[in-house]
């Protein structure tokens, strides 16, 4: 397995790009650790595929290199990088058997048959379709197509990354679960890298050791869910991670001291915002308590979610959420206060630091 190197990337599908909104990726610079399980999270048509493809080699960078351990393959084809590949859909042999298909990708490197046998085995009892082994492709389900995917993707463990496009959206939801934690298994316990696509955040929060948020053709964070939840580095990141998302208000600094609004709350720090920066104040809707007493608000639509509520409200003329447990009470004459260790402040859409 391999460590990955993305040295300065830059693409623009175009034949000459004009100025930086014609990037499809904008600046991609970072190092990801050999055996790292890291899912690529972000909207629909922020670069996550575009990124991917360049890893894979199906697509070559306008700007940048890329390095697996030190090399530069940049100019290498998907077979010479040594990368297996699961998309969206299917890629599967119809006329092959479940079990040839599995097969395939070892034969190919010429794995010896008794090597091949006990890795379909494996593959096989991981995928659920240990049953299915002498049946021809042809008749299956989607959602066994694609786990057949899966599974010749996973089935050569001498690769140096695997790369999964959305790998599970076409199967069923009690499936993925199961398909996920066996991922992860399989994972600790051959330790590839992987690198796995998806907009889904529970699908990335689940699955990786890192979470790689992409915005806007570029990455915007790289870190382990309780750090996009606690810190997230953008604002972008607050409000894509969480449900609901992170509330951002406007701001304005004063030593220790945030105000927002007419209301002032005093911090722990001074954070360090230059002036002129857009100022705002970030809170989860975890991290609001509601109660008699603290800064005036106004109750708007309460949403039962079972073990929670979550609590529309309005604050300082602006919109908020605000998450109360199941029993929570929400007083007459409501007041909020905000728990200053989970406030983060962003200067021009990115967080400021205790330092
Ligand atoms: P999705 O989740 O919808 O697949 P994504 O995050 O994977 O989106 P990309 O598919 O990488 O995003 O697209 C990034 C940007 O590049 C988008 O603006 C998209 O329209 C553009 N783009 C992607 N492929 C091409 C192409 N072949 N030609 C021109 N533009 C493209």
């Amino acid at each position: 397995m391999a460590r990955i190197n993305l040295d300065h990337i830059r693409h623009a599908y175009g034949e000459k790009p004009k100025s930086e909104a014609d990037y499809a990726l904008k600046e991609v610079h970072h190092e990801w650790n050999d055996g790292g399980a890291y899912a690529l999270l972000g909207p629909s048509g922020c670069g996550k595929t575009t990124l991917l493809n360049i890893i894979s080699g199906l697509l070559q960078p306008s700007e940048g290199r890329i390095l697996f351990d030190g090399k530069d393959v940049t100019y290498l084809s998907t077979q010479e990088r040594n990368i297996a590949q699961v998309f969206q859909f299917p890629v599967i042999y119809d006329t092959m058997t479940v079990y040839d298909n599995l097969a395939f990708p070892l034969r190919n490197r010429g794995v010896a048959e008794p090597e091949v046998d006990r890795r379909v085995r494996e593959i096989l009892e991981m995928i659920d379709l240990a049953g299915w082994a002498k049946k021809t492709a042809r008749g299956l389900t989607a959602d066994q197509k694609q786990k057949i995917s899966l599974g010749r993707g996973l089935v050569r463990s001498d690769v140096n990354a695997i790369l999964f496009d959305e790998p599970l959206t076409v199967i069923d939801p009690h499936m993925k679960w199961v398909l996920r934690s066996q991922l992860k298994k399989l994972h600790r316990q051959f330790g590839f890298t992987m690198v796995y696509v998806t907009h889904d955040q529970t699908e990335a929060l689940t699955f990786a050791d890192k979470v790689v948020v992409m915005y806007d053709g570029q990455i915007v964070q790289i870190g382990t869910p309780a750090e996009l939840f606690e810190k997230p580095s953008h604002t972008f990141v607050g409000y894509f991670i969480g449900s609901p998302g992170m509330n951002v208000l406007p701001a304005a600094i004063d030593g220790s001291a945030v105000r927002v609004g007419e209301e002032t709350i005093t911090l722990d720090y001074a954070p360090a915002v230059s002036a002129g920066a857009k100022t705002e104040l970030g809170i989860r809707p975890e991290f609001i308590t509601l109660s008699r007493e603290g800064m005036p608000v106004s109750i708007g639509k309460v949403e039962d979610i079972g073990r929670q509520k979550i609590v529309r409200a309005e604050f300082v003329g602006k919109p908020i959420a605000i998450v109360v447990p199941e029993d929570g009470e929400i007083p007459a004459d409501p007041h909020v206060t905000f728990d200053p260790a989970a406030i983060n402040i962003y200067a021009d859409s990115w967080r400021v630091g205790r330092e």
